[in-house]
């Protein structure tokens, strides 16, 4: 874990420039960044649009950017990343500096390992591979489910199949979850991420998680969470890290899990906005609220379920919806991906379709099993080449020295 404290020089052939490998301060914003590295605020943050000023708020501490500098030291260009998948990209040209939002080239794999039952699962997980984020997503998975205190064995197996991001030769964001296998007193228990990108047993039955699937009840989803989207009109990339739902001026709003109430506020364009803290670094965030319930105000404990608020349309918003956001310690990170509950049974169509996926995920389970597949480790990381954009046609360009 040095390596996070190094900051990595080196020269690139091309452009004789150098590229270094900072982290982004804890309590760091991006203006107080700006002024630090003596760059032009306007240009970079004022004269910028508001979904574009907003992007700038999303850099989180511990995020490893890039900076070229020339030969005089001064600064060519700046990656910072946003999420996985998009990332700010500050760039001279004739003199001036330039803001755009790009996208952020990554390879995703799919990887898998056996491991025979030491201790907890998390401690099996964690001595196996290594990893917190693998150990975290495979309890949090069974987490509603099953009871590793009293059915753990010694000598039972555990199974995962799941996809990793790759970015410059390095492991890059949380890995999704495909399948996982645990054996307890010698009987198997599954988990599948279906074609739905919901999570169920092997019966078909939804896996039940801790927030409500809806916070307004019947409403339709009018835009999906992404971290890019390509915006045809504006010719920009940007993202959408919440989910709306469109309904009625009026129709009341609750709240997706419980937890307290950190602020309830307008909030510039996210308008009248409720957001509530849960458990394990959870928060949710609910905006453009017409108004808030009576009573519901910060330090406030609100139950699953409980109005909070009404759709509304204040703040930066076409027409009467909820926008809903869910963040993980402070990232943005898809609800539908962990709001998992009006638990769904499939049926019919749907069902035929699951069992073939489970069927096909079944064998890949028992071929790891018998082969006991190993976890791979990475090889040490050599910097090559950063600023793919630049001097790296694809991101396969940047492979670990092995
Ligand atoms: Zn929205």
């Amino acid at each position: 874990m040095i390596r996070i404290f190094l900051l990595f020089l080196f020269t690139t052939t091309l452009f004789s420039a150098e590229v270094h490998r900072d982290r982004w301060l804890n309590g760091e914003t991006y203006l107080v960044f700006l002024e630090k590295l003596s760059l032009p605020i306007r240009p970079l943050y004022y004269n910028l649009d508001k979904d574009d000023q907003r992007l700038t708020e999303e850099m989180r501490s511990g995020v490893h950017y890039q900076i070229l500098r020339d030969t005089n030291s001064s600064i060519e260009q700046l990656l910072l990343p946003l999420n996985d998948e998009l990332q700010i990209h500050i760039y001279k040209r004739q003199g001036e500096y330039k803001f755009e939002a790009i996208p952020i080239v990554s390879s995703t794999k799919t990887e898998a390992f056996s491991a025979k039952i030491v201790s907890s699962p998390n401690y099996t997980i964690m001595k196996y591979t290594g990893s917190k984020k693998l150990a975290q997503i495979f309890t949090a998975s069974f987490r509603n489910s099953l009871n590793f205190k009293n059915d753990i064995r010694k000598g039972d197996s555990i199974v995962m199949i799941y996809k990793q991001k790759y970015r410059l030769g390095e492991v890059f964001s949380m890995p999704i979850l495909q399948v996982a296998m645990i054996e307890m007193r010698h009987k198997k228990h599954y988990i599948y991420l279906n074609d739905d990108s919901r999570y169920y047993d092997e019966k078909g039955h939804e896996v039940e998680g801790f927030l409500l699937a809806r916070p307004v009840r019947g409403a339709r989803i009018s835009s999906y969470f992404t971290k890019r989207r390509y915006h045809p009109v504006l010719h920009k990339w940007k993202a959408h890290l919440g989910i709306d739902y469109a309904a009625r001026r009026g129709t009341p709003i609750v709240a997706a899990g419980s937890g307290r109430v950190i602020y309830a506020a307008r909030m510039g364009s996210y308008g009248n906005l409720v957001k509530i803290r849960h458990a394990d670094g959870y928060e949710t965030r609910y905006a453009h609220m017409k108004s808030f319930r009576r009573g519901i105000r910060r330090g406030k404990y609100v139950k699953k379920g409980q109005t909070i608020g009404y759709v509304g349309t204040t703040g930066r918003s076409t027409g009467p919806h909820l926008h809903f956001e869910l963040r993980k310690r402070g990232r943005a990170i898809n609800p539908l991906r962990v709001v998992q509950v009006t638990t769904k049974k499939l049926k019919g169509k749907e069902k035929k379709a699951f069992l073939v996926l489970q069927k096909n995920y079944n064998e890949s389970i028992n071929l790891h099993l018998n082969n006991q597949t190993q976890f791979k480790k990475l090889p040490t990381f050599t910097p090559k080449c950063y600023i793919h954009s630049l001097t790296c046609p694809t991101d396969e360009t940047a492979k670990p020295n092995n």
